[in-house]
């Protein structure tokens, strides 16, 4: 045990500079996790056919408590919210968020024959929705987080971890009651679930050494 240890250390600084460091959260600077949303976009996106859509999007950081995100397609437009960033501990789980908005848009989930908005993930769609409709695109946009997120090497059970702490500060998880709105949110997360793949890292380099 002593020896994965002495070994993991390296390997933790490593991931750290390669992955990056989320910006200051107590206090939140806005300007700071604009630009920083912003570069993460050219990071992920650079060189993909994603590329030319992310650099056309507007990144608004809101301050509001609510741990809510949204986006709208039409616009190329979306926003997080700072009670969003507060739950947020990692890169990899940021990036859920971000790249989930930004799945609305790439799916343009605004197009004329939907009417479902982009809600984000914990945002309420204020208008009379189709419910199954709007899963479906709330789902394929979770698919498309984790596609993003392997692609880059990042913890893909980053996105259910982030999504947790959202759905259990909204009392959605443990509701014995759940409306139809809320169960969409805890089969995501099941879901979700299936996505992250894990690895014990002492198996890791047990198996690459
Ligand atoms: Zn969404």
């Amino acid at each position: 045990m002593r020896i994965c240890i002495v070994v993991l250390l390296p390997f933790i600084l490593f991931a750290t500079s390669v992955f990056g460091q989320i910006p200051v959260k107590n206090p939140i600077s806005t300007e700071e996790w604009e630009v920083y949303t912003k570069n993460l976009f050219v990071k992920l996106t650079e060189g993909t056919q994603y590329e030319e859509l992310a650099n056309q999007i507007t990144v608004e950081i809101n301050i509001n408590d609510t741990p809510n995100a949204g986006s709208w397609a039409s616009d190329k437009r979306m926003y997080v919210n700072t009670g969003r960033i507060k739950l947020v501990e990692n890169e990899a789980e940021y990036i859920s968020v971000i790249i989930h908005e930004f799945g609305h848009i790439v799916l343009d989930h605004r197009s004329a024959e939907s009417v479902v908005p982009a809600g984000g993930d914990g945002g309420r769609p204020d208008f009379n929705i189709d419910l199954s409709l709007w899963e479906k695109q709330e789902t394929d946009t979770d698919a498309f987080v984790s596609k993003i997120l392997k692609q880059n090497g990042y913890d893909t059970c980053a996105q259910y971890q982030g999504f947790e702490k959202v759905l259990n500060v909204k009392g959605y998880k443990f509701n014995k009651k759940p409306t139809p709105f809320q169960q969409v949110f805890v089969r995501r997360l099941e879901i979700m679930k299936g996505f992250c793949i894990k690895m014990d890292l002492c198996d890791f380099i047990a198996w690459t050494g």
